[in-house]
């Protein structure tokens, strides 16, 4: 079958390596507008599921994944304001990735197994596809394949209050980190994590629209807005630097796009990834559904011998699993927005709040909140967690030899909803 993907993003790479992985005669051409090595962001958060799906689905990829990424440990929520000044924590680990580190295994994964990748090459017109069986519309939140026909597709999108950006830091943070500061304008808040060992961190700012045009972060450069974040977040940056350039080009103030559509498939066109569905990055977890979507497609295309009904059956199953997570990330996103409503209480009370945002209170989780404040309790269950992860990691390396096309679909989707459609960022899972 002769495949094109455009977008050589996460779900455009790893669907072709996972479509190889299972019909080595395949064609499959991967365009990808920028460079190699350029990309927009810094780095993106994922968790044990991510890392057990892909050693099921291609063992090799996730082993380089696996040694380029960053452990943290812990998640800190600092809030600095005029009634409350403290740190709370929850507990639980994840792991971070440079995003140029993680496009660059899977295009070197994906050129070793016989796909034409190629930089610097863009669809400019979508009117005028690629020939082939099927085109894979992997070109990212903004895709113009799904632009140019969003009334076949049904897009909906639902643009979030709130102004983000997203930086990095030389600061290196060891924990997932919330600092909040109360300006004069209002809170401003960033999320940040390690993303190059030793060396960078990400760092997305939020705020409110109020406090955005009260600092006057409307008017400045976004570059010169710069030195005006790294004063006001000083302590919580230990005097580090902001970094804005990913690329190249300066990060820019963004709104948030909650993107769905009523059908991934028009003709032999199909969506996966971002262009397909959105979910809010305090979910952390827009990368991995990329590449669980590219699994479930490749996977499909090997099962049904009738293009149509593969690209129906992944449609229909992908689709009606994203539904929830996708609700999840939108009451992240709103909850976000309506921060002003929980940053009078004490650092504790607010950390809870934060970690129930989905409707999950019980008086089981405050007790496991309350415990978690307690530092011997965190370092008990640090060290719990890393004889955990040694075990996890063993297993891993024992069923690597498992062949690539043993995986299901089923198999990538159990793993993905072992993890909760939650914020895993903001979930104290006990
Ligand atoms: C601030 C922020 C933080 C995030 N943090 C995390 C996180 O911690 N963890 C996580 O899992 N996810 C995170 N995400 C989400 C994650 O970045 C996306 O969900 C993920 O990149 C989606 O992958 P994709 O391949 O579908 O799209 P993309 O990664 O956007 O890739 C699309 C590709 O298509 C290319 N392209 C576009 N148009 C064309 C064209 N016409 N011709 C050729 N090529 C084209 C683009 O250059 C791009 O490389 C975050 C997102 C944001 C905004």
């Amino acid at each position: 079958m002769r495949i094109v993907c455009v977008g050589g993003g996460p779900a455009g790479l790893y669907f072709a390596i996972s479509a190889k992985l299972r019909g080595a005669g395949h064609e499959i051409t991967v365009i990808e507008r920028d460079p190699p090595e350029a990309t927009y962001g810094w780095g993106v958060v994922y968790w044990n599921d991510l890392l057990d799906i892909m050693h099921h689905n291609d063992p090799e990829s996730a082993r380089a994944v696996s040694a380029g990424s960053v452990l943290w440990q812990d998640q800190e929520i600092r809030l600095h304001g005029s009634r409350h000044d403290g740190t709370a924590y929850f507990g639980g680990y994840g792991y971070s990735m440079g995003r140029a580190a993680l496009l660059e295994i899977l295009t070197r994964r994906a050129q070793a197994l016989g796909v034409d990748v190629r930089h610097g090459e863009k669809l400019d017109d979508p009117a005028d596809l690629p020939e082939a069986d099927i085109v894979v519309a992997a070109d990212g939140a903004g895709s113009r394949i799904r632009q140019s026909r969003a009334e076949r597709f049904g897009t909906e999108v639902d643009t979030g209050r709130n102004p983000y950006i997203w930086l990095g830091t030389d600061r290196q943070f060891e924990s997932f980190v919330f600092d909040f500061e109360e300006t004069p304008a209002g809170w401003i808040w960033f999320h940040a994590y390690p993303s190059i060992k030793g060396k960078i961190s990400t760092c997305i700012v939020e705020c409110s629209p109020q406090t955005w045009r009260g600092l006057g972060l409307d008017t400045l450069d976004p570059e010169d807005a710069v030195p005006l974040l790294e004063k006001i977040f000083h302590r919580a940056l230990d005097g580090h630097n902001l970094i804005s350039r990913s690329r190249g080009e300066p990060a820019r103030w963004q709104r948030f796009s909650h993107l769905s559509n009523r059908t991934w498939v028009d003709g032999n066109v199909v969506l996966a990834g971002d262009a397909a569905h959105t979910t809010h990055f305090t979910l952390g977890s827009g990368t991995r559904l990329a590449m669980i979507d590219a699994i479930v497609l490749a996977h499909s295309l090997s099962q049904y011998p009738d293009p149509q009904v593969a690209l129906r059956e992944y449609d229909q199953h992908r689709r009606a699993e994203l539904q929830p997570i996708q609700a999840a990330a939108r009451t992240s996103m709103s909850w976000f927005e309506q921060l002003d409503d929980y940053l009078d209480r004490d650092p504790v009370s607010f950390a809870y709040a934060m970690s129930v945002r989905h409707g999950n209170q019980s008086s089981w989780r405050h007790r496991v909140h309350l415990a978690t404040q307690i530092a011997a309790v965190r370092r008990a269950r640090r060290a719990y967690e890393s004889g955990k992860r040694w075990y996890e990691d063993r297993s891993r390396a024992r069923g690597a030899t498992a062949p690539a096309g043993t995986v299901t679909s089923r198999t990538a989707v159990e793993g993905h909803t072992r993890g909760t459609p939650e914020d895993p960022r903001t979930i104290n899972s006990p």
